[in-house]
Protein backbone atom coordinates (compact mmCIF):
# COMPACT_ATOMS: atom_id res chain seq x y z
CA UNK A 1 0.00 0.00 0.00
CA UNK A 2 1.75 3.11 -1.29
CA UNK A 3 1.85 6.30 1.29
CA UNK A 4 -1.04 8.42 -1.09
CA UNK A 5 -3.53 5.62 -0.66
CA UNK A 6 -3.04 5.01 3.35
CA UNK A 7 -3.41 9.15 3.34
CA UNK A 8 -6.57 8.03 1.06
CA UNK A 9 -8.37 5.49 3.36
CA UNK A 10 -7.48 7.12 6.78
CA UNK A 11 -9.22 10.31 5.28
CA UNK A 12 -12.20 8.38 3.75
CA UNK A 13 -12.43 6.76 7.12
CA UNK A 14 -13.50 10.36 8.27
CA UNK A 15 -16.61 10.49 5.07
CA UNK A 16 -19.45 9.07 5.16
CA UNK A 17 -20.64 7.75 2.11
CA UNK A 18 -24.81 8.30 1.43
CA UNK A 19 -27.15 6.55 -1.07
CA UNK A 20 -27.22 9.73 -2.97
CA UNK A 21 -23.09 9.02 -3.72
CA UNK A 22 -22.68 12.27 -1.30
CA UNK A 23 -19.30 11.46 0.88
CA UNK A 24 -19.58 13.87 3.91
CA UNK A 25 -17.21 15.14 5.02
CA UNK A 26 -16.46 14.23 9.17
CA UNK A 27 -13.73 16.17 10.15
CA UNK A 28 -12.40 19.74 10.69
CA UNK A 29 -12.79 22.44 8.49
CA UNK A 30 -10.35 25.14 7.87
CA UNK A 31 -10.98 29.18 8.09
CA UNK A 32 -12.42 28.85 4.62
CA UNK A 33 -14.65 26.22 5.44
CA UNK A 34 -12.78 23.04 3.51
CA UNK A 35 -12.30 20.08 4.39
CA UNK A 36 -9.49 19.42 5.74
CA UNK A 37 -7.11 16.50 6.76
CA UNK A 38 -4.43 16.81 9.35
CA UNK A 39 -1.61 14.64 8.49
CA UNK A 40 1.34 14.10 10.13
CA UNK A 41 3.25 16.00 7.37
CA UNK A 42 0.76 19.18 7.38
CA UNK A 43 -3.10 19.57 6.38
CA UNK A 44 -4.73 17.74 3.49
CA UNK A 45 -7.34 19.48 1.16
CA UNK A 46 -9.64 16.45 1.66
CA UNK A 47 -11.59 17.66 -1.89
CA UNK A 48 -8.35 18.00 -3.71
CA UNK A 49 -7.24 14.74 -2.67
CA UNK A 50 -10.18 12.91 -3.40
CA UNK A 51 -10.36 14.79 -6.80
CA UNK A 52 -6.88 13.48 -7.83
CA UNK A 53 -6.63 10.25 -6.57
CA UNK A 54 -9.42 9.96 -8.85
CA UNK A 55 -7.57 10.53 -11.43
CA UNK A 56 -8.63 14.28 -11.59
CA UNK A 57 -6.07 16.91 -12.52
CA UNK A 58 -6.42 21.18 -11.03
CA UNK A 59 -4.95 22.81 -13.84
CA UNK A 60 -3.19 25.84 -13.17
CA UNK A 61 -5.81 28.90 -12.25
CA UNK A 62 -8.50 26.28 -11.12
CA UNK A 63 -9.57 25.66 -7.64
CA UNK A 64 -12.01 22.91 -6.80
CA UNK A 65 -15.11 23.50 -5.68
CA UNK A 66 -18.26 21.04 -4.27
CA UNK A 67 -21.47 20.87 -6.30
CA UNK A 68 -23.56 19.72 -3.25
CA UNK A 69 -24.58 23.43 -1.58
CA UNK A 70 -23.70 22.20 1.76
CA UNK A 71 -19.79 22.28 0.62
CA UNK A 72 -19.46 19.76 2.98
CA UNK A 73 -19.61 16.88 0.56
CA UNK A 74 -16.40 16.25 -0.95
CA UNK A 75 -17.33 13.13 -3.35
CA UNK A 76 -14.87 13.64 -6.39
CA UNK A 77 -18.30 13.04 -8.46
CA UNK A 78 -19.80 16.13 -6.64
CA UNK A 79 -16.83 18.38 -7.20
CA UNK A 80 -15.92 20.69 -10.20
CA UNK A 81 -13.29 22.15 -11.13
CA UNK A 82 -13.85 26.25 -11.34
CA UNK A 83 -11.78 28.87 -12.85
CA UNK A 84 -9.99 31.55 -10.73
CA UNK A 85 -7.23 33.64 -12.69
CA UNK A 86 -4.72 34.57 -9.46
CA UNK A 87 -5.20 38.02 -8.59
CA UNK A 88 -3.74 41.33 -10.11
CA UNK A 89 -0.31 42.08 -8.53
CA UNK A 90 -1.49 45.38 -6.58
CA UNK A 91 0.58 48.17 -7.55
CA UNK A 92 0.95 50.56 -5.58
CA UNK A 93 0.04 54.23 -7.56
CA UNK A 94 2.71 56.95 -7.04
CA UNK A 95 1.75 59.40 -4.73
CA UNK A 96 0.31 62.19 -7.27
CA UNK A 97 1.48 65.83 -6.64
CA UNK A 98 -1.09 68.27 -6.60
CA UNK A 99 0.29 71.55 -5.70
CA UNK A 100 3.88 71.12 -6.60
CA UNK A 101 4.85 75.02 -5.66
CA UNK A 102 3.50 73.74 -1.87
CA UNK A 103 6.64 71.53 -1.78
CA UNK A 104 9.19 73.75 -2.22
CA UNK A 105 11.43 75.03 0.08
CA UNK A 106 13.78 78.58 0.07
CA UNK A 107 17.38 78.12 -0.94
CA UNK A 108 19.39 81.94 -1.80
CA UNK A 109 17.07 83.48 -4.56
CA UNK A 110 15.58 80.10 -5.70
CA UNK A 111 12.88 78.13 -4.41
CA UNK A 112 13.75 74.33 -4.71
CA UNK A 113 12.53 70.53 -4.06
CA UNK A 114 14.94 69.14 -1.91
CA UNK A 115 16.79 65.26 -2.46
CA UNK A 116 15.28 63.86 -5.79
CA UNK A 117 13.52 67.47 -7.48
CA UNK A 118 11.33 65.34 -9.31
CA UNK A 119 7.67 64.62 -7.98
CA UNK A 120 4.73 62.31 -9.74
CA UNK A 121 2.38 64.68 -11.60
CA UNK A 122 -0.52 64.06 -13.63
CA UNK A 123 1.00 60.13 -14.10
CA UNK A 124 4.43 61.28 -14.90
CA UNK A 125 7.85 61.30 -12.97
CA UNK A 126 8.54 64.90 -14.00
CA UNK A 127 10.78 67.33 -12.66
CA UNK A 128 9.91 70.22 -10.59
CA UNK A 129 9.85 72.93 -12.59
CA UNK A 130 7.51 71.34 -15.31
CA UNK A 131 4.57 70.00 -12.22
CA UNK A 132 5.25 74.33 -11.41
CA UNK A 133 4.37 75.14 -14.74
CA UNK A 134 2.07 73.27 -16.12
CA UNK A 135 -0.16 74.03 -12.53
CA UNK A 136 0.33 77.40 -13.25
CA UNK A 137 0.15 77.32 -17.26
CA UNK A 138 -1.65 74.23 -18.08
CA UNK A 139 0.64 71.50 -20.54
CA UNK A 140 3.59 72.03 -22.29
CA UNK A 141 3.55 71.55 -25.81
CA UNK A 142 5.60 68.47 -27.64
CA UNK A 143 8.70 69.81 -28.26
CA UNK A 144 9.08 72.81 -25.50
CA UNK A 145 10.85 72.60 -22.41
CA UNK A 146 10.55 74.23 -18.93
CA UNK A 147 14.09 76.30 -18.39
CA UNK A 148 15.30 77.58 -15.73
CA UNK A 149 16.60 81.87 -15.87
CA UNK A 150 18.18 81.02 -12.33
CA UNK A 151 20.43 77.74 -13.71
CA UNK A 152 19.49 75.75 -10.72
CA UNK A 153 17.62 72.44 -11.75
CA UNK A 154 15.52 71.61 -8.78
CA UNK A 155 14.11 75.05 -8.82
CA UNK A 156 10.54 75.27 -9.23
CA UNK A 157 9.81 79.16 -8.59
CA UNK A 158 7.64 80.39 -11.07
CA UNK A 159 9.52 83.64 -11.99
CA UNK A 160 12.57 81.95 -12.60
CA UNK A 161 10.90 79.49 -15.47
CA UNK A 162 10.41 80.06 -19.02
CA UNK A 163 9.49 78.13 -22.38
CA UNK A 164 12.62 77.00 -24.79
CA UNK A 165 12.73 74.85 -28.18
CA UNK A 166 15.42 72.51 -27.51
CA UNK A 167 17.55 73.82 -30.71
CA UNK A 168 17.05 77.37 -29.05
CA UNK A 169 18.05 75.86 -25.85
CA UNK A 170 21.51 74.66 -27.18
CA UNK A 171 22.01 77.90 -28.89
CA UNK A 172 21.49 80.12 -26.00
CA UNK A 173 23.79 77.70 -23.91
CA UNK A 174 26.57 77.68 -26.77
CA UNK A 175 26.03 81.60 -26.52
CA UNK A 176 27.05 81.60 -23.03
CA UNK A 177 30.06 79.73 -23.43
CA UNK A 178 31.94 81.11 -26.79
CA UNK A 179 34.35 83.30 -26.60
CA UNK A 180 34.00 86.87 -27.78
CA UNK A 181 34.59 87.84 -30.74
CA UNK A 182 38.05 88.96 -31.20
CA UNK A 183 39.46 87.33 -28.63
CA UNK A 184 41.72 84.55 -30.46
CA UNK A 185 43.42 81.28 -28.66
CA UNK A 186 45.14 80.15 -31.42
CA UNK A 187 42.53 78.21 -34.09
CA UNK A 188 40.63 77.37 -31.44
CA UNK A 189 36.90 78.47 -31.44
CA UNK A 190 35.47 76.24 -28.18
CA UNK A 191 36.34 76.99 -24.07
CA UNK A 192 36.61 74.32 -21.83
CA UNK A 193 33.09 74.64 -20.39
CA UNK A 194 31.49 74.63 -24.05
CA UNK A 195 33.62 71.14 -24.41
CA UNK A 196 31.68 69.96 -21.10
CA UNK A 197 28.95 71.22 -22.42
CA UNK A 198 28.71 69.22 -25.88
CA UNK A 199 29.97 66.13 -24.02
CA UNK A 200 26.95 66.22 -21.60
CA UNK A 201 24.29 67.05 -24.67
CA UNK A 202 22.13 64.88 -26.02
CA UNK A 203 21.61 67.30 -28.67
CA UNK A 204 22.51 65.95 -32.47
CA UNK A 205 25.96 66.76 -34.14
CA UNK A 206 24.44 69.34 -36.41
CA UNK A 207 22.91 71.31 -33.91
CA UNK A 208 25.76 71.83 -31.34
CA UNK A 209 27.70 72.76 -34.55
CA UNK A 210 25.45 75.22 -35.61
CA UNK A 211 25.43 76.48 -32.14
CA UNK A 212 28.43 76.82 -31.69
CA UNK A 213 29.53 78.13 -35.07
CA UNK A 214 31.89 75.33 -35.95
CA UNK A 215 32.27 72.42 -38.33
CA UNK A 216 30.61 69.09 -37.09
CA UNK A 217 33.71 67.20 -37.15
CA UNK A 218 34.95 69.77 -34.30
CA UNK A 219 31.82 68.53 -32.65
CA UNK A 220 32.25 64.89 -33.24
CA UNK A 221 36.69 64.96 -32.60
CA UNK A 222 35.44 66.39 -29.48
CA UNK A 223 32.79 63.94 -28.10
CA UNK A 224 35.56 61.19 -28.98
CA UNK A 225 37.93 62.63 -27.55
CA UNK A 226 40.06 63.33 -30.31
CA UNK A 227 40.92 66.96 -29.31
CA UNK A 228 40.42 68.26 -25.71
CA UNK A 229 41.52 65.44 -24.28
CA UNK A 230 42.71 66.82 -20.76
CA UNK A 231 41.99 69.47 -18.99
CA UNK A 232 44.27 71.76 -17.48
CA UNK A 233 44.08 71.35 -13.54
CA UNK A 234 42.74 74.87 -12.38
CA UNK A 235 46.05 77.31 -11.62
CA UNK A 236 46.11 79.03 -7.95
CA UNK A 237 44.25 81.62 -7.30
CA UNK A 238 46.98 84.62 -7.64
CA UNK A 239 47.49 86.27 -4.24
ZN1 LIG B 1 -22.59 15.46 -2.90
ZN1 LIG C 1 15.58 79.65 -9.32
Amino acid sequence: MSDQDDLESRVRAQCMEDDAGHLWWQGRTDRRGRATFDDDGGSVNVRRLLWCTAGGKVPEDHTLQGRCHTGRCVAPAHTRLFHRPPPAPRVRAPREVRHPASLLVASGECMVLPRTGTVYWQGRLVKIARAVWEAANGPVEKGWSVCHRCDTAACGLLEHLYLQQPHQRVRETADRFRLPLGEDHGQAKLTWDAVEFIRASTASRSELAEAFGVSSSTIRKVRFRETWRHRPSPSPPAG
